[in-house]
């Protein structure tokens, strides 16, 4: 497949200075990463001068895809006004009045720089608030890069133990062993057994954190009976439910929360918030909130960040939120509606074992005839991570489209039906191609 000299070049270079030759593991492909050089809407252009649509969107982080005019002109008027204060500024007031409207769990929010730094804010929170250490999160789940929200993202199966029992298993190497001690793992969706697990560690637990379409366990919904039993739970068991949004919040206009009967006690967000900027926010209960409030006699969690709501991160991300309005939200899910039903009818055409999931204006494509419902079934072992690698190069290279490598779409309110068409078109290549 043809592969850009320009890009090889450069990697030839980035070898000798950047760890690894990348900043992100997620830009590489093998056998060495292609390098952007401009992006305009939902096109992204490479340093050969190719042109691809883009359905990565930044890993999600780009709800009106790239150079979105509105954010830019704000931007531009901000940056000559200053970047970065010291002091407090009244855009982020009036960004967090605008997220506090939206959703009906937020009374109070905290902005920081990333979903990492939001998921280990919201965690740090609960335990200030609950007095207790230990945390619950689902098996295989993606949180970032915090130590305690990395247990369990190793996707090696000779570690995942008995379903009943998850096991606790650290990502990096070094990680302290307490770290694992105070995580526990629930298999996702999985009432009776999340339950149980929950019970024999019940009084010291801080915090159970549910992403409600979690990425790697299938980007499969979670349904409301879990959210429920998981909620009811932690009320008779002096614990927090919280919700990581970092991705799901633009699955709805209020976020994915919005259509669960409880709501959660403490959400973090990051992606799609920032406007294209690094961004980060934990948001929640006013009570719960509280333990970040420097007026408190005894402050429970000193809590800073140098860059947190800088009045770049907070002009861009008000504006975009602002565009992200109800009839957006609507507009682009019926967009994502219409690709997977587009995918399902080329996936038949293909006569392929493929199948499809998701919510809201994000899909995911599976290696197998029916969707995946845990985390076990949705993963991908080596040989099937092989082939999606080759659909994706197939796509990439000869369809000129760009997807996440987990075989996922993001899409952007920018696109049309017509970039949907030249998705569905390059995947029945890819599909026959490749069967
Ligand atoms: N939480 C979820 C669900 C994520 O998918 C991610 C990133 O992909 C994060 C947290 C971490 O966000 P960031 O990459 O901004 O640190």
């Amino acid at each position: 497949m043809a592969k850009s000299s320009n890009s090889e070049k450069l990697y030839r270079k980035a070898e000798k200075v950047l760890a690894g030759g990348v900043s992100r593991n997620t830009v590489f492909r093998q056998p060495y990463p292609n390098y952007a050089n401009s992006a305009s809407g939902c096109y992204i252009t490479d340093i050969e001068g190719i042109e691809r649509i883009d359905f990565a969107n930044n890993m999600a982080a780009l709800i009106h895809g790239h150079s979105f005019p509105p954010v830019v002109d704000a931007v531009i008027e901000q940056l000559r006004k200053g970047t970065a204060y010291t002091l407090a500024s009244e855009i982020e007031v009036a960004f967090a009045q605008h997220l506090i409207k939206r959703v009906k769990s937020f009374e109070r929010i905290r902005f920081t720089n990333s979903g990492t730094e939001a998921v280990m804010a919201m965690i740090k929170a609960s335990r200030a608030f609950t007095e207790k250490a230990k945390i619950a999160k689902a098996e295989g789940s993606y949180h970032g890069t915090y130590d305690f929200a990395e247990v369990s993202q190793t996707a090696n199966p000779s570690n995942w133990g008995k379903i009943d029992r998850p096991s606790s298993v650290p990502l990096a190497h070094g990680t302290p062993v307490g770290v694992s001690k105070d995580v526990l793992i629930y298999p996702y969706n999985d009432i009776e057994r999340t339950l149980a697990i929950l019970d024999r560690q019940a009084g010291q637990i801080a915090c159970v954190i549910i992403d409600p379409v979690p990425h790697r366990v299938g980007l499969v919904p979670g349904n409301d009976d879990f959210i429920r039993a998981v909620y009811d739970w932690t009320r008779r068991n002096g614990a927090l439910m919280v919700f990581d949004e970092v991705v799901t919040f633009r699955v709805n206009y209020g976020g994915a929360q919005q259509k669960y009967t409880v709501q959660p006690d403490l959400t973090s967000l990051g992606k799609i918030i920032g406007g294209g900027f690094p961004v980060g926010a934990v948001a929640g209960r006013a009570d719960v909130m509280k333990v970040f409030d420097p007026h408190e006699k005894s402050l429970l969690l000193p809590y800073s960040g140098t860059f947190s709501a800088n009045p770049i991160t907070m002009t861009a991300g008000y504006k975009a939120m602002e565009y992200f309005d109800k009839t957006a939200v609507k507009k682009l899910n019926a967009l994502a509606q219409k690709a997977v039903s587009q995918i399902r009818e080329v996936i038949r055409l293909a006569d392929v074992p493929v199948s499809v999931t998701g919510a809201g204006s994000m899909f995911r494509m599976h290696l197998r005839p029916t969707p995946p419902t845990t985390y076990r079934e949705a993963y991908q072992s080596k040989e099937v991570s092989d082939v999606v690698k080759e659909l994706l190069d197939f796509m990439y290279y000869k369809e000129n489209v760009l997807m996440i490598n987990t075989f996922s779409c993001m899409l952007s309110t920018v696109m049309t039906p017509k970039e949907i068409d030249r998705l569905t078109e390059g995947l029945h290549r890819a599909f026959v191609e490749l069967k």
